[in-house]
């Protein structure tokens, strides 16, 4: 029995093998393994593909929404608003910033996106920061969030980890607020090998905070004017991810296709809930997630079929030990945690074939029963 991993690492990298060995060699000739010049260049192409002025290669993806936030003037005494159904490093990096997060429900649409009405209903006068996420590979409502963090004086940082390519109304994912942060760890749509990240930001200003936060605070050698961080996007790690963005256009549509065919297979199943497209959005379905009863179960027969099924996330961020001292039981935010008890995520990757989804559905009609 053949299994379906979650994410094919495998075939993604035949892909670039050749471009990446060569890549390595010329970096291992001159040693440039800090700073060398391909990291700028990955920079420029980052930046142009989202259509932002400034890319700041990051070591990773928390670091990144830290980096920002304190670029931004965010610290403590500041709250930052953002969505309970996300990774923890979200909220995470709100704390690492020195600053107070402030949860809030997801949409209660199909698309477990953060809800604006929640976000309206948290604002406060220490309210410095909304952070929408770009879940599951959609962006967020970032055109009703601006206006709020505008009319309150804050800024909007997007957390972009999950939505490379995406786009909103025509505009990237990443170049929607003030400045944005994104992840490149292996399993993302564009993945390093090993951990690494970036900041966006369209703002000189904010980009050279920015550069001197994730280098000890320094924009000259042995110049330090604040206590910053030792953040750097290794030089390895930019030849790999400029070999793949070339090749991140046709993935996304890969996954797009794969994610239509799953809709199509699954529209007979009444028991399963299909995830939802917001209007005005070029999904690139970093996860396809949809709703079942019974989801334990239904994992576990999967997993045991040899289906690399996952659960993002299985325990929303107010209910994790990390953030009791939020003082937020069970019942806070109901959307998210009736998600947590039913999301499932299914194998999507480029190069998924008919006959894996066709495999991946039939078992699932079977857990279902
Ligand atoms: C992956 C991810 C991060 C963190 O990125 P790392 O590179 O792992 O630090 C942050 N937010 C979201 C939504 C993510 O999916």
């Amino acid at each position: 029995m053949n299994s379906i991993p979650l994410v094919d690492l495998a075939a993604q990298h035949a892909a670039v093998a050749r471009e990446v060995a060569e890549g390595w060699q010329q970096v291992l000739a001159t040693c440039a393994f800090i700073d060398g010049p391909q990291v700028a260049a990955f920079e420029s192409e980052y930046a142009a593909f989202i259509g932002t002025r400034h890319c700041v290669g990051l070591a990773n993806g928390t670091d990144a929404i830290e980096i920002a936030l304190r670029a931004l003037g965010i610290g403590p005494g500041d709250e930052c608003i953002l969505p309970a159904n996300t990774f923890i490093a979200t909220a995470g990096a709100v704390c690492r910033a020195g600053a107070t997060p402030v949860l809030v429900d997801c949409a209660d649409d199909g698309t477990y996106l953060i809800d604006v009405a929640a976000v309206e209903a948290a604002v406060t006068a220490r309210t410095r920061a909304i952070i929408p996420v770009h879940l599951y590979g959609q962006a967020a409502p970032a055109e009703r969030l601006m206006p709020i963090a505008e009319r309150i004086g804050a800024v909007l940082v997007e957390d972009a980890a999950q939505s490379q390519g995406a786009r909103r109304n025509g505009m990237a994912a990443g170049a929607l607020g003030h400045a944005a942060a994104t992840s490149f760890y292996p399993g993302k749509n564009l993945g390093a090998y090993g951990d690494a990240g970036a900041a966006l930001t369209g703002s000189d200003d904010v980009a050279t905070r920015m550069r001197m936060i994730k280098n000890h605070g320094s924009a000259r050698k042995y110049e330090h004017q604040l206590v910053g961080v030792n953040s750097r996007l290794d030089t390895l790690q930019a030849v790999v991810l400029s070999a793949k963005l070339r090749r991140l256009a046709d993935w996304n549509a890969g996954r797009r296709a794969a994610a239509a065919r799953y809709d199509t297979l699954l529209a007979e199943l009444d028991e399963v809930a299909r995830p939802r497209t917001l209007d005005g959005n070029e999904h690139v379905w970093h996860l396809y997630v949809v709703r079942v009863p019974d989801r334990d179960q239904v994992l576990k027969e999967l997993q045991a079929a040899g289906i690399g099924a996952g659960i993002h996330y299985p325990v929303p961020i107010h209910l994790t030990e990390a953030f009791a001292g939020l003082g937020q039981p069970e019942g806070t935010f109901p959307v998210t945690e009736q998600a947590s008890r039913e999301l499932l995520s299914l194998p999507l990757f480029a190069e998924i074939t008919a006959a894996q989804q066709e495999r991946v559905v039939s078992v699932l009609k079977s857990a279902l029963g």
